[in-house]
């Protein structure tokens, strides 16, 4: 099992008030597939992912990733989880501006002190059919392009997850619906992906389905 996280609990406190973000969420998801979080605004959508992509860790609850325990990981080793296993696709895109495409897929690579990074980047754009985009600058590209670029760097590391919160959330339709169908072809090539999404055209792409509401899986 890729993800095995059992009765996840997260509490925020803001002045004297307590949100249960997570309020005792149960997640498995098996290597290779392909799975939605969905449900309304507000009800943990976000607050799941960040634990499952190892950006902040739970109250309490156990999480499994590729079967090693990281519920007790410090936030260093934490990191190193993240970085290893798992590729981010934003919303925002959350792209360099200053930085053409071929740089912008670079970056995790360069971070780690890999050599080679620019035919990796070059190889990353292909995949997402950009091959001949790689030297325009974010704002030479659509919204949809951009969203490639992103993919494409969150794939760079050959991360065994993508995880994609609101990954269509900026985009028309049509874009978005492009987006969805580039993310079940890398399924088909074995990744696996999950993508968080309050819209529920765009869950029903995925082949499963969780639904939370009020920081629970609802069945
Ligand atoms: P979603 O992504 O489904 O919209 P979130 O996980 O972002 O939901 O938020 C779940 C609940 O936790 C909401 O009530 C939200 O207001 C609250 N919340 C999220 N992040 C924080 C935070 N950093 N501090 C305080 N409350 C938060
Ligand atoms: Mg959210």
């Amino acid at each position: 099992m890729m993800i095995d996280a059992r009765n996840l609990r997260k509490t925020y406190r803001l002045g004297g008030t307590e949100v249960h973000a997570l309020d005792g969420v149960d997640v498995q998801i098996d290597d290779g597939e392909m799975v939605a979080i969905t449900g309304p605004s507000g009800s943990g959508k976000s607050t799941l992912m960040q634990i499952l992509g190892c950006l902040d860790s739970a109250d309490s609850g156990t999480y499994h990733l590729a079967g090693e325990d990281v519920s007790t990981l410090s936030e260093d080793r934490l990191a190193d989880v993240r970085n290893r296993r798992i590729g981010f696709v934003f919303q925002s895109f959350n792209l360099l501006s200053r930085m053409n495409a071929i740089e912008n897929v670079e970056l995790p690579l360069l971070y780690a002190g890999h050599a080679g990074a620019k035919d990796k980047a070059e190889a990353a754009l292909k995949t997402v059919g950009l091959n001949e985009r790689g030297h325009h600058h974010p704002n030479q590209l659509s919204g949809g392009q951009r969203q490639r670029v992103a993919i494409a760097r969150a794939l760079i590391t050959d991360p065994a997850i993508l995880l994609a919160d609101e990954p269509t959330g900026n985009l028309d339709t049509k874009t978005g619906d492009e987006i969805m169908a580039l993310f079940a072809s890398l399924n088909d090539q074995g990744r696996t992906v999950i993508v968080v999404t309050h819209e529920l055209d765009i869950a029903r792409k995925c082949r499963r389905q969780i639904l939370i509401r009020d920081g629970k899986v609802c069945e």
